[in-house]
């Protein structure tokens, strides 16, 4: 099933995302948790690539298994900027075999200490390279792409982040999927521009549940994304009790997606990381909304 067809609904719908284990002793606390995940019957499940210094070697496993053992449309991520053309290709020609149709395709981030190396010798510098060449692979492939409603790190302005953008979708993306954000009112402000540059592809908001006070800082580090005071407010006064930060991280998400939805955003994706419990609350807190 493609993704792209399954974002046509609407009422409100919910995907996941996990993230495959970093070593094979955690395959199967993985594997349970996605099973967990994946019988709360969420609209798809991706399955994160090396992100935040983890493997890429799992993520195919895993999302072969959520698709065939549990019946849920999968989306497999994939990175291109530390690879070979040869490692993509091969990589590619492994998702086919998988069977699998739906392609996050990103560039990932810069490896430490390459900032400034001379990327001209490069295989690849932009996921654009990749969309191209899974597109050209295979035309019946579906193809999300990331985009950043508070720019990305590296770019110097909004506008140039949006047409570079606007050349990714116009390379063969057929959805994107956002960067984590806690002011909802900077989405608006995003859609609002790209749809004015002419991208017309649907868009999934992505949510992180903040359940931890640790979880604020690597969350802030790692998407740039601003802290609203509300916010902020939170995890100062819960921050230091784990069930109460837990309980009001999950009420700060589930209140995003109620106000997504009311304003128009039918397909929210939620970085559950590996947490069934989270994910199953916040579908819970949403039961009436979901009609289910
Ligand atoms: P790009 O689209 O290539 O953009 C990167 C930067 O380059 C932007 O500033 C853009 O404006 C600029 N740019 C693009 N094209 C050009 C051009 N032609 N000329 C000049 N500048 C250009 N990382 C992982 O490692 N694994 C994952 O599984 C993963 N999943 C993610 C899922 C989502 C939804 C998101 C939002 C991010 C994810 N990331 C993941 C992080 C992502 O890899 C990083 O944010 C990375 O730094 C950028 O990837 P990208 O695909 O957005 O890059």
């Amino acid at each position: 099933m493609k993704i792209i067809d399954l974002l046509k609904n609407e009422k409100l719908s919910m995907s996941f995302e996990v993230f495959p284990p970093k070593t094979e002793s955690g395959f199967e606390s993985v594997k349970s948790a996605t099973e967990e995940i994946a019988k709360l019957n969420p609209a798809f499940m991706s399955v994160t690539y090396g992100a935040g210094g983890g493997t890429s070697k799992y993520t195919l496993d895993i999302a072969k298994n959520i698709k065939e053992l549990y019946g849920v449309p999968t989306l497999a991520h994939l990175t291109c900027v530390s690879s070979t053309k040869q490692t993509v290709k091969d990589k590619i020609e492994q998702i086919k075999a998988a069977g699998i149709t739906n392609i996050m395709a990103l560039r990932g981030d810069i490896p430490k200490g390459m900032e400034n190396a001379d990327r001209s010798e490069w295989d690849y510098k932009y996921a654009v390279e990749l969309v191209r060449e899974l597109k050209a692979y295979n035309p019946d492939f579906c193809i999300g792409g990331a985009c950043y409603p508070e720019i990305h790190p590296e770019s110097i302005n909004q506008r140039d982040d949006i047409l570079h953008l606007k050349e990714k979708v116009d390379a063969g993306c057929d959805f994107l999927t956002t960067q984590m954000f806690f002011d909802n009112n900077l989405l608006y402000n995003f859609l609002y521009k790209i749809r004015e540059q002419g991208i017309t592809v649907p868009i999934i908001p992505g949510i992180m549940p903040i359940t931890n006070a640790n979880q604020v800082e690597r969350a802030v580090k790692l998407s740039g994304s601003f802290m609203p005071q509300r916010f902020k407010s939170l995890v100062d006064k819960f921050g230091s009790d784990p069930a109460a930060m837990k309980q009001a991280g999950i009420a700060y998400a589930t209140d995003q997606i109620i106000d997504l939805y009311a304003n128009g955003i039918t397909n929210v994706h939620v970085y559950s990381m590996n947490k069934p419990d989270v994910a199953e609350k916040i579908l819970s807190n949403l039961s009436d909304i979901l009609g289910k």
